[in-house]
């Protein structure tokens, strides 16, 4: 009986001062009564006051209720007694949005239509005004069951936004952030990003890895680059035009532990890379229709394989997978024509080296060659096949830098110009 009592010794208190709606004075106890919604403990509230100033004819509370606490039913009992009641305020807190938010519900499901998505966050973002009107209220209230406004609206709002799309709440890894701001109506929705990873290989040289978006049309496609949004056709191009194709997404970010440079050829397994595909309006995208549109655009410049969706963490991970490579390098001797069977010789002390280079990265790294075959060709161009433990940066190898130690220079004394390069990803054999 006395936590009652008190209870409706703080409400009546309250409502003396402020207008108050159900849910605004009902949130002052939100943690009593379990299961009950803070309106219907604000209604309840109200109620039992107004059965108490009924019992001891307190008309004055009886108006109070009416007005600021907008109670119908107060409203009714002044009526009876043929007093005119007075005008029902308005929620000094709330100014009535609590009774609103199922419209603000139906106005966010507007917002994020064209979005496909199965999880959402909601932020509520609370005018600094309203939070002080909070303030001043609970100050008096000094209740100590009491719930913040943005604590009830972000958890009904996200209970209808639930049930009318079915999607869930979904705090560690939604689909798409939504912040709204229930007084001045502005919604804001953000997709979460998707992650694509995949492995791709480059079958042409002169393809560069990635190309600036044209600053004429900022990618969307002009005269100046031939409709391409591009600079130039690259990788990277390549894979945007599809994501942005299928995915309806804002842009794409290519990731990848190795920069291939434009003339090399990269087969094998491929270089494994993630796109990063933001703000995606479609996120269900079957990756067999990924390949087929790829494989229909991209003119035999690029194949992809092993796609799969990942997590944003994949990309660090990615990045520590050294994997061995073949390759099959065409060298062009800078001084002479011809080149002499004892450099052909020379070539072969190459296997079982352990080369030490800057690459990737800025650290020393030690690679061990093996598989070691050369070649001179018939318009004098030496052929190099080799398997490296690890990625070797070739034309470091060859013709120096990135404190490659030693270069192919140093091994043969012949100095060689990098003409080709073929890579294999993977252990795999270029036989
Ligand atoms: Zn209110
Ligand atoms: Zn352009």
């Amino acid at each position: 009986m006395e936590i009652d009592s008190s209870i409706l010794a703080i409400a009546s208190r309250l409502l003396h001062r402020y207008a108050l709606c159900d849910s605004c004075l009902g949130r002052q106890f939100a943690t009593l009564g379990y299961r009950l919604t803070n309106r219907e403990r604000g209604r309840s509230i109200k109620i039992v006051l107004l059965m108490d100033a009924e019992a001891s004819e307190d008309i004055e509370t009886i108006r109070v209720l009416s007005s600021m606490g907008m109670l119908p039913e107060a409203s009714a009992s002044l009526q009876r007694r043929k007093i005119a009641p007075p005008e029902p305020q308005v929620c000094f807190i709330c100014g009535g949005v609590s009774d609103k938010l199922k419209d603000i519900a139906s106005r966010i499901v507007d917002a994020v239509s064209s979005y496909e998505f199965y999880s959402f966050v909601l932020g509520i973002n609370i005018p600094g005004w309203i939070s002080e009107r909070e303030d001043m209220v609970r100050s008096i209230s000094n209740s100590m069951y009491c719930e913040s406004l943005k604590s009830e609206f972000s958890r009904e709002l996200g209970k209808l936004l639930s049930s009318i799309l079915g999607v869930r709440f979904d705090p560690v890894r939604p689909d798409i952030n939504i912040v709204v701001d229930p007084f001045s109506l502005s919604i804001d929705a953000s997709p979460t990003p998707l992650y694509l990873a995949g492995r791709f290989r480059k079958l042409k040289s002169e393809l560069p890895i990635r190309s600036r978006m044209c600053r004429a049309c900022m990618g969307r496609g002009c005269d100046l680059c031939r409709s391409l949004g591009a600079e130039e056709v690259s990788v990277e191009h390549i894979l945007r035009r599809i994501s942005i194709e299928l995915y309806e997404c804002e842009s794409v970010k290519l990731h990848i532990p190795l920069n291939d440079g434009r003339d090399r050829v990269v087969l094998g397994s491929g270089r494994i890379f993630v796109l990063e595909i933001r703000k995606p309006r479609r996120r269900s995208i079957n990756l067999d229709i990924f390949k087929e549109r790829l494989d229909s655009i991209s003119e035999g410049l690029i194949d992809v394989d092993n796609l799969s969706y990942v997590d944003r963490g994949f990309i660090r991970r990615m990045k520590t997978i050294l994997e061995p490579e073949s390759y099959i390098l065409l060298l062009k001797p800078l001084e002479s024509t011809s080149v002499s069977p004892k450099v052909v010789e020379y070539f072969r002390n190459l296997e079982g080296l352990k080369i030490k280079q800057k690459y990737p990265g800025f650290k020393v790294r030690v690679k061990s060659i093996s598989k070691v075959s050369v070649e001179v060709r018939q318009d004098g161009l030496v052929e190099l096949k080799f398997t490296s433990s690890e990625p070797l940066h070739t034309k470091s190898f060859i013709e120096g830098g990135r404190d490659t130690k030693p270069t192919v220079t140093d091994i043969t004394g012949v100095s060689w110009m990098l003409v080709e390069t073929i890579v294999y990803v993977g252990d795999v054999s270029y036989a």
